[in-house]
C-alpha cells in the first residue's frame, strides 16, 4: 500500500498518519519530522533545512527528493509507506512518480483532509503552545498557508485526475476523522 495524505498545515495530517500507517503496518513517512530531527542532531541536512523551515518556506526541492529517496529505499518501506508532508510541489510529485515506477509499483491513493482555515490558525497556535515549534508564530503559520494554496493545493487536480483523491473533511474530533478515513479506504480498491 503506498499512501499520500495532504492537507494545509494544522490539518491533522501527522496524527492521521500514524493510524493509517499502523493499519496497513507500513512506516509514516513525515518529511517535517525527519527535517525536524535533523535540525535536533545539528546534521548538514538539518543545518540546511533550519532557514527554511524556520521563515515558513518549502526547503528546496533537490534537498527534500533526495531525502524522501533515501528514506523510501529503507527496508521497511519496501513492502508499503504513507508518505505526510510529501510531495509538495509539482516537482516533488514528478520525482516521487520516479520512485515509484523505479520499483515496479504504483501510488494506491492521496488522502486530502480539508479544514477551515480559521480553525488551522488556532489549532497551530495551541500545537505550538504544546510542542513549541519554532514555525508556529501567526506569521509563519500564514505563510505556510499561503505556501500551500500557490504551491500544494495544485497537486490535488493532478491526483483527482489520476482517480486516486480520496477528499475527506478532516473537520471535528480526532476519533470521527479516523473514522472516515477507514470508511473512505476500506471502499477503495487495494492492491
Ligand atoms: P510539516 O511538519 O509537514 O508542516 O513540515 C514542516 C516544514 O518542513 C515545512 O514548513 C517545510 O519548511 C519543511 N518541509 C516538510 N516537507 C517538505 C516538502 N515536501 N518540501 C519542502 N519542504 C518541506
Amino acid at each position: 500500500m503506498r499512501l499520500i495524505i495532504m492537507g494545509p498545515p494544522g490539518a491533522g495530517k501527522g496524527t492521521q498518519a500514524k493510524f493509517v500507517a499502523d493499519h496497513f503496518k507500513i512506516p509514516a513517512i513525515s518529511t517535517g519530522d525527519i527535517f525536524r530531527a535533523n535540525v535536533t542532531k545539528g546534521t548538514e541536512l538539518g543545518v540546511k533545512a533550519k532557514e527554511y523551515m524556520d521563515a515558513g518556506d518549502y526547503v528546496p526541492d533537490e534537498v527534500t527528493n533526495l531525502m524522501v529517496r533515501d528514506r523510501i529505499d529503507e527496508p521497511d518501506a519496501e513492502s508499503g509507506f504513507l508518505l505526510d508532508g510529501y510531495p509538495r510541489t509539482l516537482a516533488q510529485v514528478e520525482e516521487l512518480d520516479g520512485m515509484i515506477t523505479f520499483t515496479g509499483h504504483k501510488l494506491d491513493a492521496v488522502l486530502v483532509l480539508t479544514v477551515d482555515q480559521d480553525e488551522i490558525v488556532e489549532r497551530l497556535l495551541q500545537r505550538s503552545e504544546v510542542e513549541g515549534r519554532a514555525d508556529d508564530t501567526e506569521d509563519v503559520i500564514r505563510k505556510r498557508q499561503e505556501l500551500y494554496v500557490e504551491q500544494t493545493e495544485p497537486l490535488i487536480e493532478v491526483y483527482r485526475a489520476r482517480g486516486i483523491l480520496i477528499e475527506l473533511d478532516g473537520m471535528g474530533e480526532v476519533d470521527e476523522v479516523t473514522q472516515r478515513i477507514f470508511d473512505a479506504l476500506d471502499v477503495w480498491p487495494q492492491s
